[in-house]
């Protein structure tokens, strides 16, 4: 039997308002426990929630880059539910009447393929507080600085066959989020999470099967293994003869397993019901094309005008606006030469991401700056260091050693093009390869223009890789080729 995966995601999304989404204590990361909580976050008698505007335009904003309806009339529900870290036993939610409904928007996944997945909803809700259970032992304890915090709620359609396919879409709303200025999508902070709906059915099969939901997870990788894990998990049970059961699951990145939270609770068990606090949303068309026209340039939009204005290949402008912190990057530190675009992009693709890999770390902080990586593509483009060499030096940027020309000025890398020195090194070869030599007489021609290649190894390394390549080609061929003939 083939098995097709059906995959759908809800993500949380903190948005980065300066207050939270219905009192004025401050919406910030990282305070001393319980001191960004006020009456309201609290839940105590009679304290009144009023809805912070900043939510709503995020909101429409997100709405609007995903070709969604927004919704004229939206409506907060309570969504009924005990837990210690909700004091009011209830959470503010949005229920039959979201503020944004029916968006897509395009992944590419690993092939090159484009596919578009159906955004269902998104709507906005107040996170929770904390509990916790670490420093405490025998007691658990809870800080409601989360308490109130503005979210929105993104849920997609369950459009995703594959792990990579989710994890190609999480990233996309990630990016586009960021794009969009509405959350700093920080996910070790917990800014960006998601729940991960999964369920198997025969292939050719239209109707679902039974989904899991895997909740909270933080980590792109970590969607992509509990989703696999679950695919396998639940194909494993079905051909053991068993039924999927509906549950809500956990995933432990250390065992890469996931485990049973609870069974799944029913929307009825939440007693879902208008917030009698809270006005409806009431939003009009002049509201909606005010946020439209003040709409930041977006990924797709970004990516043409690479292509167009620096004559990117296609390829290029997708990577590098897949993220706005890479295009900033890059449009900084073309900004920063004489239009080495393609420079540019090179190194950021290759060199930069290899070591951003390798450390782990994001663009907006690498070692090497915008500034910096224009001042070594300058010194390639006016042929002061060879490649090769320019590769060394920003190795020594990104250990922290200084500017390009601090390190080309100190370590002497500047590339030798004095065609009396080069010749030198040249003929000192020579005179030290007499085998060499006679290979390279007595080979055919066709053969002869490999072996060139020991010579230049030679004069390179002679020059401690600062001769100009181009150079030392062509002088090397021209006197084996004379020396050749005798
Ligand atoms: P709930 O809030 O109870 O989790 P929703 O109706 O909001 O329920 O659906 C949550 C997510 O589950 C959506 O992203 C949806 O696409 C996905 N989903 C629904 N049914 C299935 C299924 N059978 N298999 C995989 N995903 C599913
Ligand atoms: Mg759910």
């Amino acid at each position: 039997m083939q098995w097709e995966p059906v995959i759908g995601l809800e993500i949380h999304v903190q948005l980065a308002t300066k207050s939270k989404i219905f009192s004025g204590a401050a919406n910030r990361f990282g305070a001393a426990a319980n001191t960004q909580a006020c009456a309201v976050d609290l839940g105590l008698p009679g304290a009144l929630p009023v809805t912070n505007e900043a939510v709503l335009r995020m909101a429409v904003k997100f709405g609007l880059a995903v070709d969604a309806t927004i919704a004229k009339r939206s409506v907060f529900a309570r969504k009924n539910y005990f837990y210690p870290d909700l004091p009011k036993g209830y959470q503010i939610s949005q229920y039959e009447l979201p503020i944004v409904h029916d968006g897509r928007i395009r992944i590419e996944l690993r092939d090159g393929a484009v596919k578009e997945v159906g955004i269902t909803r998104a709507h906005l809700e107040e996170d929770a507080g904390k509990s916790m259970h670490e420093d405490f032992p025998g007691f658990t304890g809870i800080d409601l600085n989360r308490a109130g915090t503005p979210l929105i709620e993104i849920v997609s359609e369950p459009d995703m066959r594959a792990a990579g396919e989710a994890v190609a879409y999480m990233k996309k709303i990630h990016s586009l989020v960021r794009y969009l200025e509405i959350s700093d999508g920080n996910m070790q902070e917990g800014s960006f999470r998601c729940d991960a709906n999964v369920s198997i059915r025969p292939k050719g099969e239209t109707k679902l099967g039974t989904r899991t939901e895997t909740k909270n997870i933080n980590s792109f990788r970590f969607v992509e293994q509990a989703i696999n894990y679950e695919i396998h998990r639940q194909i494993a049970v079905v051909e053991a003869g068993n039924e999927v059961f509906q549950e809500t699951l956990l995933f432990d990145p250390v065992k890469n397993e996931t485990r049973p939270m609870r069974s799944k609770e029913e929307a009825n068990d939440y007693r879902y019901f208008p917030d009698p606090d809270l006005p409806p949303v009431v939003i009009d068309n002049a509201y909606i094309e005010t946020i439209r026209a003040q709409l930041p340039e977006l990924p797709e939009q970004k990516r043409r005008r690479f292509m167009d204005d620096f004559g990117l290949s296609e390829y290029d402008s997708s990577y590098l606006t897949a993220s706005k912190d890479t295009a900033d990057y890059f449009e900084t530190a073309v900004a920063a030469t004489k239009g080495e675009a393609k420079l540019i992009a090179n190194w950021i693709m290759s060199e930069l991401s290899a070591a951003l890999n390798r450390d782990n770390i994001d663009i907006n902080v690498a070692r090497v700056t915008a500034e910096m990586l224009a001042g070594l593509v300058n010194r390639i483009a006016d042929n002061t260091v060879s490649n090769k060499i320019a590769r060394q030096v920003f190795g020594a940027m990104w250990r922290g050693e200084g500017s390009a020309d601090d390190i080309i000025e100190k370590q002497g890398l500047k590339q030798v093009t004095d065609t009396g020195e080069i010749e030198k090194s040249v003929d000192e070869v020579i005179a030290e390869s007499g085998a060499q030599l006679e290979q390279y007489r007595n080979a055919p021609p066709e053969k002869q223009g490999k072996l060139v290649g020991y010579f230049v190894g030679q004069v390179m390394k002679k020059s401690r890789g600062k001769a100009n390549p181009k150079q030392v080609n062509q002088l090397l061929s021209a006197k084996l080729k004379n020396l050749g003939r005798g």
